[in-house]
């Protein structure tokens, strides 16, 4: 066997966040249906008014500190213009860990109320990346002059562009194609992102056109992959083949079902990983929905153990996660087998106690 080598690699980028109001899922209503519509809805009536300055600098120390310890050392974040969103972000940001490249993004779209002004405002205080929403503009009409008057701010400030575009199940949206045309009449296309583009995914020949101009502006395609995978395709009405047993049906109608790892890292599967957080939130993309219970209880089921109580006197075992009713997290507080434990902290260490 060889000896494991060690990998020297760029840092980790993400390029699409809305870290302003991540990790908020305790701040408003449950999103019953689970579609973006609703979300969006739920956002501005319940989470973003709570959002002060205060509140996001806690979070934003959190957040940065676990980006870091997930080896990404460059964001950019969809700040709204609602609520001041993108101004507190700005005013708050530090950068110690993590550079941060803030996008002012009009959401509700650019001709609500004054986001225009408030567009142009959060540029001149530092906004490095102009945002876009023209598929939830009222009108088709109005959807390409935002993309007009994106384009011209951005020019104007010389600025980058990044825009929400075509993120809905209708293969008639076809905003990228006009945002291509902007960018090019602009030289503009290498400063230039689009995000999302789901409506892509229904698109024929139209698409074959769009890589060609993709391909020659080099404008650049920002894809959410756990997001839309969880979001897009609730209006198809059929069976969406997802290459998994049906796991809510099977619990809805009493059949116990847990998961498993299955390959990690072998010849079947070169990614993987045994870490059952993210296994569950794989599961939860695919399906809509996953319980807890499906990496906890109903694995003891399954391979029928009883799960340990914890008593004076006895072996505890037991996992303390980072859970404040906004997110469940990857990375646990406490692992406890009898005496051997882990704590992870800013710097994740193992202890072993004989
Ligand atoms: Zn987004």
């Amino acid at each position: 066997m060889t000896q494991g080598v060690r990998l020297l690699i760029p840092p980790f980028i993400n390029s699409h966040s809305h870290l302003g109001y991540a990790m908020t899922l305790g701040y408003g209503r449950k999103n019953e249906t689970g579609t973006l519509l609703d979300a969006v809805q739920i956002l501005r009536e319940d989470v973003l008014p709570k959002i002060t300055e205060e509140d996001l600098r806690s979070r934003m120390e959190r957040i940065e500190r676990d980006l870091f310890l997930s080896r990404i050392l460059f964001v950019r974040t969809h700040e709204p213009l609602i609520n001041d969103i993108a101004f507190k972000m700005l005013r708050i940001r530090s950068n110690p860990l993590v550079e941060m490249q803030v996008v002012a993004f009009p959401t509700p779209p650019l001709f609500f109320e004054d986001n225009e002004e408030k567009l142009e405002l959060a540029l001149k205080q530092g906004a490095e990346v102009v945002g876009m929403l023209p598929h939830h503009e009222n009108t088709y009409e109005e959807g390409i002059r935002s993309i007009k008057i994106v384009m011209d701010l951005a020019t104007r400030y010389d600025k980058l562009v990044d825009g929400h575009v075509d993120e809905i199940d209708d293969p008639e949206s076809d905003f990228a194609h006009y945002m291509i045309d902007e960018a090019k009449k602009r030289k503009w296309g290498s400063k230039t992102a689009l995000s999302h583009i789901t409506s892509t995914h229904y698109q024929g020949a139209s698409f074959f056109n769009l890589v060609n101009k993709l391909r020659e502006t080099e404008v650049s395609i920002v894809v959410n992959p756990e997001t839309n995978l969880y979001l897009q395709g609730r209006y198809a009405n059929i069976n969406i083949p997802r290459g998994m047993a049906r796991v809510n049906y099977l619990l809805e109608h009493g059949v116990n079902v847990s998961l498993g790892s299955d390959n990690v890292s072998d010849v079947v599967y070169p990614l993987g990983t045994f870490d059952m957080i993210t296994v569950m939130e794989i599961c939860r993309t695919a399906e809509w929905n996953c319980p807890l219970k499906v990496v906890t209880e109903n694995g003891f089921r399954t391979i029928n153990v009883n799960p340990p109580v914890i008593k004076e006197g006895e072996k505890a075992q037991l996992v303390v996660l980072r859970h404040d009713g906004s997110s469940l997290h990857y990375m646990p507080l406490l692992v406890l087998n009898g005496r051997n434990y882990v704590i992870n902290n800013i710097k994740p260490e193992i202890s072993t106690v004989d």
